[in-house]
């Protein structure tokens, strides 16, 4: 998208934040609309932003986008930076440097860079820049008080409902590193805990997260065809195979039931059917499929790689409807977690194929939405964990 010189995004908006792999480089915009409003991240930095028909325009106090093409605009909503951003920890930290927004959730990296980036030669996925990111922009390893402050901040004035822990490869103790975060959070705030890591073939080690805290996880995995998966992941490929991230996604999908792990997969790079073909895998696991479209990055190995285009995409995002349906997915059940990096199964409701299965599918996701507002509230609040704080290491 492009900017108008009528914007004034430095007073109105929330920083564009290059941290991580860098997909939340770009502005966060609310989409309101008559199902659900979608939350989304739009680049406006890069190159082929500004080839973009979509232009930003603030007309009086109010957002709108308008359409080059066709002339059309609408209404957007752009979420202010909140007040703690700029607060600082009992420690003396600046919050922003410890945890971002990304939509309505809490999103927090946890350790050093990863690993990938220290090797010799490197082996970074190609689409990533989180080794020029973090550390810069936030803090290279995150102070359990700290976190937990943040995570307090982010609930009481943000409302965030949803914290998740994320991290590079960490040689193999990546489930060790996260394990006291999960348990604090559960036990010091009080909120659902995500953990996005590198997979493990000791499965045995998801059950203590569990009993930790955790109540989703979810495996970036990226690409579903072996070849694009060996050569754009190298380190991936390297050190853990996507046969890991497979076998670690059904096993926790098990665990955790139904619509409660991810699967999370980057579309646009590799061809639109092995795109699909992981949804159709992700979906028949019981999980729910996390779609990134690709970004083409200012400073990764992939900056010039070409975007993709709407038309590819579209049919990949009713894919994503349709897979949901047909699997009996809950979307859009867990209360006010909006993720702008990805487009939200949820959000695909709007791309639903009209019939009488579709009706079916939204009653019952009606009713679910109902029933779990319950559980929800007790899994929201304070509590203690399960396992004690070494329970990830015993020698097994
Ligand atoms: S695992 Fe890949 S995407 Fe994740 S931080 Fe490392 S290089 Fe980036």
């Amino acid at each position: 998208m492009r900017l108008d010189p009528t914007c004034d995004l430095v007073d109105d908006a929330r920083q564009v934040s290059r941290t991580r792999a860098g997909l939340g480089s770009g502005l966060e915009i609310v989409i309101p609309g008559p199902l659900k409003d979608i939350w989304t991240n739009v680049p406006v930095e890069e190159d082929f932003a500004a080839r973009s028909p979509y232009l930003l325009v603030k007309d009086g106090s109010g957002y709108e986008i308008r359409d080059g093409r066709s002339g059309a605009g609408y209404s957007v909503r752009i979420p202010p930076e909140p007040r703690w951003y700029a607060a600082r920890t009992s420690r003396g930290t600046e919050m922003r440097r410890v945890g971002v927004l990304q939509g309505t959730y809490l999103g927090i990296y946890i350790s050093n860079a990863c690993l990938y980036w220290y090797s010799s030669p490197p082996q970074n996925c190609a689409f990533c820049t989180t080794g020029s990111n973090v550390g810069v922009n936030e803090m290279a390893s995150k102070h359990l008080d700290d976190v937990v402050e943040v995570c307090r901040a982010a609930k009481e004035e943000s409302g965030v409902t949803f914290v998740h822990f994320n991290s590079g490869y960490q040689a193999g103790r990546d489930l060790e590193q996260a394990a006291p975060y999960v348990q604090a959070v559960k036990e010091r705030v009080g909120a659902l805990v995500g953990v996005q890591l590198m997979p493990t073939p000791e499965l045995w080690k998801y059950d203590q997260l569990i009993d930790l805290g955790a109540d989703h996880f979810s495996f970036c995995y990226e690409f579903h065809n072996p070849e694009y998966f060996a050569r754009y992941l190298p380190g991936k490929q390297k050190t853990v195979g996507q046969e890991t991230f497979f076998r670690a996604l059904e096993y926790t999908a098990k665990l955790l039931g139904k619509g409660a792990v991810s699967g999370e997969i980057i579309a646009g790079v590799e061809p639109v059917e092995d795109t699909l073909r992981a949804i159709d895998y992700i979906t028949s696991v019981g999980a729910f499929p996390t779609v990134c479209v690709f970004r083409p990055v200012i400073g990764a190995d992939m900056e010039s790689h070409p975007v993709p285009r709407y038309e590819d995409m579209r049919p990949v995002f009713e894919h994503v409807y349709e897979a949901c349906k047909r699997n009996g997915i809950p979307i859009g059940v867990a209360p006010n977690i909006e993720v702008s990096l990805i487009c939200q199964p949820d959000d695909t409701r709007y791309l639903a194929h009209p019939g009488p299965t579709t009706w079916i599918y939204e009653t019952q996701l009606k009713l679910m939405r109902r029933v779990a507002r319950p559980i929800f509230r007790r899994k929201i609040a304070r509590r203690t964990a399960r396992a004690g704080p070494g329970a990830l290491e015993r020698v097994c």
